[in-house]
């Protein structure tokens, strides 16, 4: 069975918005306690934009826009993005902004010695995840998938704006599903500040960005899931101001069949789910992309590889948490105090 689950959300939020995460987009009005909220569903998954300091829909409405402009550009499997384009043509043209997340993706998958993979897309639109029903592929078609997983095999031609990019091999696909979601966030967190708004709170299916403090100058409160527990059942505490708070975990998509359970991050050597004693890791960064890039890559990485790697990043703080329960924090972890 298909779990979609909000990882993050901050308590505040769930606060005054319980009662509205239905399907579509909602608002709720502004009162002299509460934000001017909007959620909605996009990015395949629940978004929510709360301004502390404005009480201007037309933000709301202008900061959805962008959200929705970005998927168009990003999916997989829109069949008017450039993304789409890319892999069924295995040429296109793209924007400056798609370009540039897929140079961080190649980064990120050099970074990780292909681990984190941005050609996933054969194996991820074999398993699906965000189907209705999914299922575990046959062998042979996982076997098939894995072959074309080179992110190498990828040429780049810039023509003054132009950016052609070629896919060596017709069967290889991008996936930018690890980091745009984190990439839209820094987007809407440059649209608010422009529109001058100073406090608000971006959650793009858990996926959270914290614009300043609350007006009064404190920080804000984000709870992160217990991935053993239910759905907003927060184990761990992160206040603080202006900083992106992004997990990956194995409890945010996933199905069980014949007793297993399969999660959505998947081996690019094996063809099937890491199964390396993770479950979650979460990453506290001052920009969303880089967050949403590292959670994803620790993940793929694993406790030891991962944590190193965060400890060599200034400003950056994560926490692992693995299958037997325990949290491990990085070097000077300045939160849980
Ligand atoms: P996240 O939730 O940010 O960790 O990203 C998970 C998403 O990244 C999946 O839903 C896939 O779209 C994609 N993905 C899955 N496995 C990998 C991988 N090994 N490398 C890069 N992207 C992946
Ligand atoms: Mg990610």
């Amino acid at each position: 069975m298909k779990k979609k689950t909000v990882v993050i959300l901050t308590i505040l939020y769930m606060f005054f918005l319980g009662a509205c995460s239905a399907s579509g987009d909602s608002q709720v009005p502004a009162t002299t306690d509460n934000p001017l909220s909007k959620t909605g569903e996009a990015l395949n998954t629940s978004i929510s934009i709360s301004l502390y300091d404005s009480k201007d829909e037309s933000i709301l409405n202008g900061c959805f826009e962008l959200i929705k402009k970005y998927e168009k550009m990003f999916s997989r499997t829109d069949p008017d993005s450039e993304i789409y384009a890319l892999n069924e043509k295995g040429r296109a043209d793209l924007s400056p902004e798609t370009y540039e997340l897929l140079m961080l993706g190649l980064k990120y998958s050099d970074q990780t010695g292909g681990r984190f993979n941005i050609v996933i897309e054969p194996l991820t639109s074999l398993w699906n995840f965000s189907s209705d029903s999914p299922k575990v592929p046959s062998e042979t078609d996982i076997k098939e998938a894995i072959k074309h997983l080179d992110y190498t095999n990828i040429a780049m031609n810039e023509e003054g704006q132009k950016t052609r990019v070629a896919l060596g091999d017709k069967d290889s696909g991008v996936d930018l599903g690890a980091i745009a979601k984190g990439y839209i966030a820094d987007k809407v967190k440059e649209y608010l500040l422009e529109k001058g708004v100073k406090s608000a709170l971006i959650n793009l299916g858990g996926n959270v960005l914290l614009v300043g403090g609350k007006p009064d100058g404190s920080d804000f409160t984000v709870g992160l899931q217990n991935p053993f527990g239910d759905r907003n059942d927060y184990k761990e505490i992160v206040k603080a101001k202006d900083v992106s708070i992004v997990t990956s975990g194995t409890y945010e998509r996933n199905f069980t069949e014949n007793g297993k359970t399969y999660h959505h991050i998947l081996n690019p050597a094996t063809g099937y789910p890491y199964d390396n004693g993770l479950v979650a890791v979460s990453i506290i960064s001052p920009t969303s992309v880089e967050g949403d890039a590292l959670s994803t890559s620790c993940f793929v990485l694993g406790l030891e590889e991962g944590m190193k790697l965060i400890d060599s990043l200034p400003d950056v703080h994560a926490v692992f948490v693995t299958e037997d329960g325990k949290y491990h924090y990085s070097k000077d972890y300045p939160y849980n105090k």
